[in-house]
């Protein structure tokens, strides 16, 4: 797409942008008293003015039918989670056996480690990105700790190149090779939370596997924001919240895929609980956990239908909308984002976009390193109307979705920013 740096050129991709009115079916945060232009979905997505009949409808059902509403209802709750499985599938590129809806995202990611981190001898070492979500360090951390093993030597972290900002592919996939003799299992995150870099999984599943081991991704920042093919990439497993670009609500929800050639592997050692046992049997109440098929087979607990509830209304406009021309549309806004911050054209000492140029190895956020004064930037950006987030120490992250922002307000955005820049120097 050619770029124009005018206001003209961003109403008109507005006038011709297919989810123009997807907008108004979330709120919009208030700032100043107004409409603010919302940067933030990969922290906390917006809320869908569906989400409240859906949430509503189970607090009716159980005033209404109490415990019966397990069973009575249009919706009964004893299959609640199931309604979740097909559209969830659709968004992360798995088979319904695949998936799960359940617990919370790092619970989920420690649930899948006991069963697909599995150190034995010398085949000990996990791979991750360094810097990782902190969940995520904590969670490897305590697993190596938890099999005996010091952290410092089980968990390998992978750092940019001396002046670089993100892992070049080449380098992760040779220190995979490197330390193929060592390593139980490669996790990282999808999308790196930070520098906003989409990590190639296809060729670092392949990677981990010819090395002898497993491989899992933690999706938080990918998983409704750019196409994920888990199944066809054979990834091992993989967690996400849904609570930023799936707007699912604080604290909603979590999803878990784990891939088919696993659905029967009752081998593979899990932390079981009811929820995960042969449905057809759960209620007979008998000793001896036997597994359901697929992803299923790890839930723990019975189904939170009031998070659950919310999660169903994002899904359905993920569905309405698909994830293809999510993606065409947030591959442009994210593009003509990259574009308008090249036109300032701050100086590098000043501002720098940390996240990969390249579409394909990025998702729709751009981290802003800020090397003076990015609390003030925020703080300014914040009086212009304008929500993105700050992470400590320099970089703001600057996240336009696809499905409730439009061209105009980065274009808004890129305004204030530069005027913001000019007024400091
Ligand atoms: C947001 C995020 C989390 C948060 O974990 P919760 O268990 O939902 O609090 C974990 N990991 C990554 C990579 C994240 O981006």
């Amino acid at each position: 797409m050619n770029y124009s740096n005018t206001l003209a050129f961003a109403k008109e991709q507005d006038q011709k942008d297919p989810f123009r009115h997807f907008k108004d079916r979330f709120y919009a945060p208030q700032l100043n008293k107004q409409d603010a232009i919302y940067f933030c979905g990969n922290s906390l997505g917006l809320q869908p003015k569906s989400a409240q009949a859906y949430l509503d409808h189970e607090m009716q059902n159980w005033a209404d039918f109490a415990v019966e509403g397990h069973f009575k209802t249009d919706t009964p709750w004893l299959h609640y989670h199931e309604l979740l499985t097909e559209a969830t599938a659709r968004v992360v590129g798995a088979k319904p056996l695949e998936v799960v809806v359940m617990n919370s995202l790092t619970v989920n990611l420690h649930l899948m480690l006991v069963s697909f981190y599995r150190p034995q001898g010398r085949r000990f070492k996990i791979i991750t990105e360094g810097a990782a979500f902190p969940s995520d360090q904590y969670a490897l951390e305590s697993q190596a700790r938890f099999h005996g093993y010091n952290p410092e030597e089980a968990v390998v972290e992978l750092f940019p190149r001396p002046g670089e900002h993100t892992l070049r592919t080449e380098d992760i996939l040779a220190s995979i090779a490197e330390h193929s003799e060592e390593l139980a299992l490669v996790m990282m995150g999808g999308i790196n939370y930070y520098t906003g870099q989409l990590f190639d999984m296809e060729a670092i599943t392949k990677a981990g596997h010819a090395a002898g081991a497993m491989v899992g991704f933690d999706l938080a920042h990918a998983a409704g924001n750019v196409l994920l093919h888990l199944h066809d990439w054979h990834v091992d497993f993989g967690v996400w919240c849904t609570y930023k670009y799936m707007n699912s609500g604080p604290g909603g929800t979590s999803g878990v895929f784990v891939h088919e050639r696993h659905a029967r592997n009752a081998a593979l050692p899990r932390f079981a609980g009811w929820w995960g046992h042969d449905a057809e049997e759960r209620f007979q109440m008998k000793k001896g956990f036997k597994p359901m098929p697929g992803a299923a087979g790890w839930q723990l607990s019975n189904a939170q239908i009031l998070p659950m509830a919310v999660h169903r209304a994002a899904l359905e406009l993920f569905d309405e909308a698909g994830m293809n021309n999510l993606r065409k549309k947030s591959e442009q806004l994210t593009g003509f984002l990259a574009f308008l911050i090249d036109e300032i054209g701050a100086d590098k000492s000043r501002l720098e976009v940390i996240t990969p140029r390249d579409p394909q190895a990025r998702g729709c956020q751009l981290s802003l390193l800020v090397r003076q004064d990015a609390r003030l930037l925020f703080d300014l950006l914040m009086q212009a109307g304008i929500i993105v987030d700050f992470r400590e120490p320099d970089v703001i992250r600057v996240a336009p979705t696809p499905l409730y922002n439009s061209f105009e307000e980065v274009y808004r955005f890129a305004e204030v920013l530069r005027f913001c820049l000019s007024r400091k120097s």
